[in-house]
């Protein structure tokens, strides 16, 4: 059975995005996670965003930090987020973001 979200959460506190699933397991994504998984064409062919920050760099002030805008659900098997950089071409199918849930249970379940 395809996993469905019964609720999104864009602004969940902490920098994360939280979807309730239906099965009652809540995921919490940090938006630079979610994000740096983007699996549009344009993402997955970079190994590097030209925005992303490089790894272990302090934040920028100035910069707006990275959050989701708003999110549209795509069908009844995906969901696209539109990110406050003006990205919004990644669609995430919930099998995809159900697969990318960082918590330590589905963790264990993946054996990742
Ligand atoms: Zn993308
Ligand atoms: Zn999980």
């Amino acid at each position: 059975m395809a996993p469905t979200p019964k609720s999104i959460k864009l602004a969940a506190g902490g920098n994360t995005l939280a979807v309730e699933w239906a099965d009652g397991h809540v995921s919490r994504y940090p938006y630079q996670y979610l994000r740096s998984r983007c699996p549009c064409a344009t993402c997955a062919g970079n190994a590097r965003l030209p925005n992303a920050p490089v790894p272990g760099a302090l934040p920028i002030f100035g910069v707006k930090p990275l959050a989701p805008a708003r999110a549209e659900l795509v069908g009844r098997y995906a969901v696209q987020i539109f990110w406050n950089d003006g990205h919004a071409s990644g669609i995430y199918s919930f099998d995809y973001l159900r697969g990318l849930c960082p918590c330590d249970e589905c963790a264990a379940r993946t054996g990742k």
